[in-house]
């Protein structure tokens, strides 16, 4: 059988652990090799409350936080690109494209995870990153694209974009956009890996810990929004697109 394979394209350490840590640990778990690319190593954000690093350290910290966090979550590998934080939008896109084509030829993913045109929160990284990763699941399945990587082509099956239903952005009070309720494809309970999710993001990302997510709600909301991970299907490659699924697999032939 086929090994499953799980690639997330994100753009700073901890999104990972924030917006799809539950998932991550959930299919790691299951034996699909986990694998991710953070295209900066997060230096234009905080060094913890009270700092617990210089902002010139900040780098190699972020680095080693996000190496202690897919630890904890089961990912086998992971990659960070060299580019600057705060400055994708302005990057050549063509590059950081191909970038990610050279990761998704690499990993050979049947799944690959990404934000959504929303960016979650409106983040120009995450926005820039969602249209960089969208255009990569399909050129990489191109042999006409980017041949002098000298990799073959890899044809993912399904490109998923993380997001929130509106009913629960508005039951929160979230600040960003959603989608529509019955745009969402599948909400994945976390619930088993809620624990594993919360040390990704507390113990490792220790820089961000003091910036909680859903931190305006009761913690007994917040538990509710860290509980489930939500995903819009976006593209599939040789299988049916269905409107609503249990599992980021299913219609994926082992
Ligand atoms: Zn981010």
């Amino acid at each position: 059988m086929a090994e499953r394979a799980l690639l997330g394209l994100f753009a700073h350490p901890d999104d990972e652990s924030r917006i799809v840590g539950g998932t991550l640990a959930r299919y790691a778990g299951e034996g699909v090799r986990v694998s991710l690319v953070v295209a900066t190593r997060g230096e234009a954000g905080s060094c913890g409350e009270p700092p617990l690093c210089t902002p010139e350290e900040l780098p190699r910290v972020r680095e080693r936080e996000l190496a202690e966090a897919c630890r904890i979550l089961g990912v086998r590998e992971w990659q960070l690109l060299d580019y600057r934080d705060g400055t994708l939008a302005d990057v050549d896109r063509g590059e950081l494209t191909g970038q990610l084509v050279t990761a998704i030829r690499r990993v050979r993913p049947g799944v690959v995870l990404t934000f959504g045109p929303e960016g979650r929160t409106l983040h120009a990284d995450h926005i820039t990153v969602h249209y960089a990763a969208t255009a990569a699941f399909e050129l990489a399945a191109d042999p006409m694209a980017y041949p002098e990587q000298g990799l073959s082509a890899h044809t993912a099956s399904k490109l998923y974009y993380t997001t929130l239903p509106e009913s629960l952005v508005h039951a929160i009070n979230w600040a960003y956009p959603g989608i529509p309720d019955d745009q969402v494809t599948v909400a994945l309970d976390v619930r088993p890996w809620l624990d594993q999710k919360k040390r990704a993001t507390n113990e490792a990302h220790r820089t961000q810990a003091h910036d909680q997510p859903f931190a305006n709600l009761t913690e007994d909301a917040r538990w509710v929004a860290l509980s489930t991970e939500y995903f819009h299907l976006a593209a599939t490659h040789g299988i049916e697109p269905a409107a609503h699924e249990e599992d980021l697999f299913e219609g994926i032939e082992p």
